[in-house]
């Protein structure tokens, strides 16, 4: 059994990662500013001997009584909608937040986690994404608040590895939907979904031939799970290999709602990047790990979870 950190413990993946690790025993200390974090995602657990939650802003120094077998960083906005609105905030959590969640980690001489991104692929030029390409990250566009933060997180926890013998595990994941997700988070698949359920017009940016992976975030957790028990110390890719156009992914939540909602057509955003899928390899022969749940069954569990959000059709 451990006691494990988890910043950013009430957001989306946050709180089901908290519901893994108690699941199997483990005690879990939620850090969550609640700027994008909701306690709503984590108000079942309050009851739960192993968990608690302390509001607390990890930008800022941070310390957590007791022992601690590891820190996972999760903390960070992370829609586009959401770190072009809080650009400084994205920046400061993957820099300060960094910083400070490695010096608890090696304070504690705990494990450290760093929740990394496909972002730091940018607008691949590489496809499949493989863990040594360094990416086509613009650094001065409206992206560049998250992808460079992301980016130096993970040169941050290298150098605490390197020079300070904390041992890391740095995951970077791709496109996570599921339960939990905002209506409102702006990103392709809570987007389609609740414009599907409410009979609104679906908003595709571009004309839709951008590609995406996405994965279900029970597979995900259980790809951070074994990542966190494995000894991979080197950045490790976590997402399922099946690409869609978001064009086909438009058409496959439309039919399966039965939505009548017409589509639209909007502006690409600055920077979207034209392709992505991971290469998981290296996640299938260090930690055995595979995704299991495709996405149609994945976005049947999705849906259903904001049917009681948005309501009744
Ligand atoms: N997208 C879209 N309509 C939306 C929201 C997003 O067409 O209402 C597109 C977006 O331009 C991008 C893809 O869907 O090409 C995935 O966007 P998301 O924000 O989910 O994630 P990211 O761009 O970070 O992969």
């Amino acid at each position: 059994m451990a006691r494990i950190v988890i910043t950013g413990g009430a957001g989306f993946l946050g709180s089901h990662i908290s519901d893994a690790l108690l699941a199997r025993g483990d005690e879990v200390v939620a850090l969550d500013n609640l700027v994008t974090g909701d306690t709503a995602n984590i108000e079942h657990l309050f009851g739960h001997e192993g968990f608690t939650f302390v509001n607390a802003d990890v930008s800022n120094f941070i310390w957590v009584p007791g022992d601690v077998d590891a820190v996972m960083h999760f903390a960070s906005p992370a829609s586009p909608i959401d770190y072009l609105e809080m650009p400084i905030q994205t920046l400061k959590v993957g820099s300060l937040g960094t910083h400070n969640s490695l010096g608890l980690a090696k304070a504690k001489g705990a494990k450290f986690f760093l929740a990394s991104t496909s972002e730091v692929y940018g607008d691949p030029l590489v496809h499949p994404q493989t863990e040594d390409y360094w990416g086509n990250v613009n650094p001065v566009g409206p992206r560049g608040v998250y992808d460079e933060a992301k980016r130096f997180a993970e040169a941050m926890t290298m150098a605490y590895h390197r020079y300070h013998g904390v041992d890391t595990r740095i995951v970077r994941i791709f496109n996570t939907y599921g339960p939990r997700m905002r209506p409102n988070d702006g990103r392709v698949v809570s987007n389609f979904i609740v414009q599907a359920l409410s009979g609104q017009p679906i908003t595709i940016y571009g004309d839709g031939s951008q590609t995406r992976s996405f994965t279900y975030v029970a597979d995900e957790v259980r790809g951070f799970l074994a990542l966190l028990d494995s000894d991979v110390t080197t950045p490790t890719n976590i997402g399922n290999t099946n690409e869609f156009t978001v064009s086909e992914l438009a058409e496959m939540v439309t039919e399966m709602v039965g939505s009548g909602s017409e589509v639209t057509y909007h502006d690409l955003p600055v920077d979207d990047p034209t392709q992505r899928k991971p290469d998981i390899t290296k996640a299938t022969r260090e930690l055995g790990w595979v995704p299991e749940i495709q996405l149609r069954e994945g976005l049947e569990h999705t849906i259903a979870y904001f049917r009681t959000i948005v309501g009744n059709r």
